[in-house]
């Protein structure tokens, strides 16, 4: 395994390389979430193909009041994880390394961008499109496998990608989940031991949702209330946002069916959790 923190080696070991390429990006803290992201890229890309990791805490997508400066950076286990995983090469740059003083340039996608966390997080998907972008014309992926957990953020970057015709496929992998269904994330880590107890209600909230749209309610609003009631029971929860919504276009549906997802921001004291359910 190789590692570069430079786009000139980046690309010079991704234009050397005659298979497939198969690019997982990721901010590092790397958990079994992101192991299997990158065993699934491994398998896509065959003995032959080039499994690239990105791993960059990108400053462009935090907001000035969240936690850029403590995001947790845990590059020599990350890199102990890569190598378990069969990745070929880790790209780990500096901030100084991808934007320039004078870095100017910014990917906007205006529609997906501004619902759910967008609106909760003002720019955060537009330094996301701006990374990802980067890191696609850095080494010119074949595909790009992301996570589910992050289904706002697979659901922008699949517009970017067909609105700007990128040549690249992208590959999502279902939410790696601890025992007791919390979503595997890197700022699990930040949970006190009584957040964490009482994080998983949110997954508990989403599988009970999704029973009672599989026994017939279909009223989003139902749905809706049937999770703040569930999430209210944990007393440490503080509701950011809880939406039902269309699973392409992520605008919110009156009548949910099977292309409805819901999805939902929660804080735990100063940690902020997302999670989903695809109702399909
Ligand atoms: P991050 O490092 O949090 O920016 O995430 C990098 C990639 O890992 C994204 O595609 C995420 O969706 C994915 N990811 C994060 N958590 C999980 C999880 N629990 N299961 C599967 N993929 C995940």
């Amino acid at each position: 395994m190789k590692i570069t923190r430079t786009i000139s080696g980046a690309r010079r070991l991704c234009k050397a390389t005659a298979g497939p390429i198969v690019l997982v990006p990721t901010m590092g803290a790397l958990h079994a979430g992101h192991e299997a992201l990158c065993r699934q890229a491994r398998r896509i890309a065959g003995p032959n193909g080039f499994v690239v990791v990105s791993i960059f805490v990108n400053p462009t997508q935090f907001g000035p009041n969240e936690d850029l400066a403590k995001y947790p950076r845990t590059f020599d286990a990350d890199r102990a994880r890569c190598a378990a995983a069969g990745v070929d090469l880790i790209f780990h740059p500096s901030a100084a390394e991808m934007y320039p003083a004078d870095f100017s340039t910014f990917v906007d996608e205006t529609a997906v961008s501004s619902l759910l966390c967008g609106a909760s997080r003002p720019g955060h998907f537009r330094g996301v499109c701006t990374v990802v972008l980067k890191l696609f014309s850095i080494i010119a992926p074949d595909v790009a496998v992301f996570g589910e957990k992050d289904f706002q953020q697979c659901a922008v970057i699949g517009r970017m990608v067909r609105d700007l015709d990128l040549p690249i496929r992208l590959r999502t992998i279902p939410t790696v989940r601890e025992s007791d269904g919390l979503a595997l994330s890197s700022r699990n880590r930040y949970l006190t031991p009584e957040e964490r107890a009482q994080a998983p209600t949110l997954r508990r909230a989403l599988l009970e949702a999704k029973a009672a749209f599989r026994a017939g309610e279909t009223r989003a609003a139902q749905l809706r209330k049937r999770i703040l009631k569930i999430v209210s029971t944990a007393p440490l929860a503080r509701i950011d946002y809880v939406e039902v919504a269309h699973s392409q276009s992520l605008q919110p549906v009156r009548l949910a069916d099977r292309a409805t997802v819901i999805a939902l921001a929660v804080f735990f004291g100063k940690t902020r959790l997302i999670d989903n359910i695809l109702l399909k």
